[in-house]
């Protein structure tokens, strides 16, 4: 027999979970010595109470009734079956190549980067010697943008695919199962690369292909069809293309514009990183003057608004978490945000950007279909000029920044590598700055407390998506132009996101199956 309860729990009843078994089975009328196991369905934290409570749904099982935590998938061997080549080791290239295993198709995964062990080496390099690798960064490498992240798994992208089926995945590689009930799940950056290895281990172990070090730098055509790629060092690789590039493969959009395949600009939300102290974003959350204790979550927040017609609104938060140097070239300033699973840092961060759309770019400048990608490229070259040449970040505190008042000083931070004071109304353009401006104003209003000196700024968030889409056929999801080129994931402008990454690779999986007809 199964029995489903619902429970509402103090946080320290909740994080006890022999207690929370007796309780549910003392609610649902079931002898404690007959309950044979539980699973959580769903557990969320109620902040809007003082105190906050946990509010958890789970199953009892009584005699052999017991279910698998999740659904395991199984991956025949494909070595010997027809290719597809999958360019790009981020989520999106990663859950395709497990769908074209499922399907019977073997990938043939192609990543600029390296492994994601190696990949760690060169990321620290970028706080401790401020050296850049172009190949090995925070967006390049086995695992994409994702892999060094808070890794929220949280999406609105339910309606583009089995989202259960892609943490059921995870899980199967090892995540831990609390991201399939927790109403906002996350992985951390210290649990992401042995993940992304195991899926790796999977596609090899099935007769799939992985290379690193291999830069796709153009492709083989035959009259309005893609055959295939060709890497920097001069290798071909044949098959039907997925192409999982990402965001930030600057070259990739290029080379798509020279060979005059269509793409146009998107929109994009461009802004700066918000950095507060943990303890103070808990206290406006949990309304509580001594914290969170220790029992409740470092505390999130959400915040969105209108000003002047565009939205402005937090974006990828990442309590107890690190603003990071999320550059991928030199002479470029980009910051962003990563925890890691026990978010137990000492500052809360996150993006706080101004949704621009084409249009509003001055267009002798920025016109055409690169110009959102010009706009950004050109601001990141002005955040790197404005820290002072190095990878300082120009900041300021918040209510100054408000204020139009430069700082005196600057608060303490968690990005490595320091911090430039400076008037960022200088740095950003006034469409951006006033808009942000008057969006803290309001987010002020709405928490007290949150609009803070104590809060810095830190520019430029200017990775938030992708400057450009490569367009694609929505029932095929093939290249409207190029039969064989099948743009994906975040890259493409078709997600955004871990989650939705891999939910439209899995998408892009199932196009190609079609394509080849098999
Ligand atoms: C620091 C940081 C934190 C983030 N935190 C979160 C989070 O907590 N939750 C969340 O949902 N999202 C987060 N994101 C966003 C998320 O990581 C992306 O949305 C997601 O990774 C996009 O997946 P993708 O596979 O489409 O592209 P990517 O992950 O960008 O992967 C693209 C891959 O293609 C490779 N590549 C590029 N060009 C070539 C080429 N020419 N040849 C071969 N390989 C190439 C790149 O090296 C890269 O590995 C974060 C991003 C960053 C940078």
């Amino acid at each position: 027999m199964t029995k489903d309860v619902l429970l509402r729990l103090s946080a320290e009843a909740a994080a006890d979970t022999k207690a929370v078994q007796e309780l549910a089975a003392r609610k649902a009328k079931v002898p404690r010595e007959e309950v044979t196991g539980m699973h959580i369905l769903r557990r969320s934290v109620d902040a809007r109470r003082f105190p906050p409570v946990i509010d958890m749904s789970v199953r009892l099982f009584t005699g052999d009734t017991a279910e698998e935590l999740f659904e395991t998938t199984k991956f025949p061997f494909v070595g010997d079956k027809k290719q597809v080549i999958v360019v790009g080791a981020g989520p999106a290239g990663l859950f395709a190549s497990l769908r074209l295993i499922e399907k019977g198709l073997k990938p043939i995964l192609l990543e600029r980067g390296v492994n994601v062990h190696q990949r760690k080496k060169d990321i620290a390099a970028l706080s401790t010697q401020r050296k850049v690798n172009a190949e090995s960064n925070y967006s390049f490498g086995e695992g994409g943008a994702g892999a060094f992240s808070d890794g929220k798994l949280y999406t609105r992208a339910t309606k583009r695919g089995n989202v259960l089926n892609i943490l059921s995945l995870l899980c199967q590689h090892g995540a831990s199962p609390d991201i399939l009930y927790d109403a906002h799940p996350h992985l951390g950056t210290d649990k992401l690369p042995q993940i992304i290895e195991q899926i790796r281990n999977t596609i090899l172990t099935s007769g799939g292909q992985v290379h690193f070090s291999t830069k796709v730098v153009s492709f083989l055509k035959d009259e309005g069809t893609l055959r295939g790629v060709v890497t920097e060092k001069g290798e071909t690789f044949e098959g039907p293309v997925i192409l999982a590039t990402g965001h930030s493969a600057r070259d990739v959009y290029e080379y798509l514009q020279q060979e005059k395949i269509t793409i146009e600009a998107k929109s994009l939300a461009i802004g700066v990183r918000l950095e507060h102290p943990q303890q103070l974003i808990d206290k406006i959350q949990y309304k509580n003057d001594k914290g969170r204790g220790e029992f409740l979550p470092a505390a999130e927040y959400s915040f969105v608004t209108q000003v002047d017609g565009r939205g402005v609104y937090s974006f990828c938060m990442c309590p107890g978490g690190f603003v990071i140097p999320a550059m991928t070239g030199e002479g470029q300033l980009v910051v962003n945000g990563m925890s890691s699973s026990s978010r137990k840092g000492q500052f809360a961060n996150s993006g706080m950007v101004v949704e621009l759309h084409p249009q509003d770019l001055p267009q002798e400048q920025f016109g055409g279909n690169l110009g959102m990608m010009h706009f950004q490229q050109a601001l990141e070259e002005r955040c790197f000029k404005a820290g002072g040449g190095t990878l300082r970040a120009p900041a300021q505190r918040m209510a100054d920044f408000v204020n139009h008042r430069l700082s005196q000083d600057l608060p303490p931070t968690s990005y490595g590598p320091g911090l430039t004071n400076a008037d960022l109304h200088r740095v950003l353009p006034s469409f951006i700055s006033e808009r942000l401006a008057t969006a803290f104003s309001v987010f002020g209003r709405k928490a007290h407390s949150f609009l803070t000196n104590d809060a810095t700024l830190i520019a430029g968030e200017t990775r938030t998506s992708s400057p450009v889409r490569i367009l694609r056929d929505k029932e095929t999801n093939m290249h409207i132009g190029l039969a064989g080129l099948f743009p994906c994931g975040e890259g493409a402008g078709y997600a955004g996101g871990i989650v939705s990454a891999a939910l439209d690779g899995v998408n892009c999986a199932d196009s190609v199956v079609e394509f080849i007809g098999c």
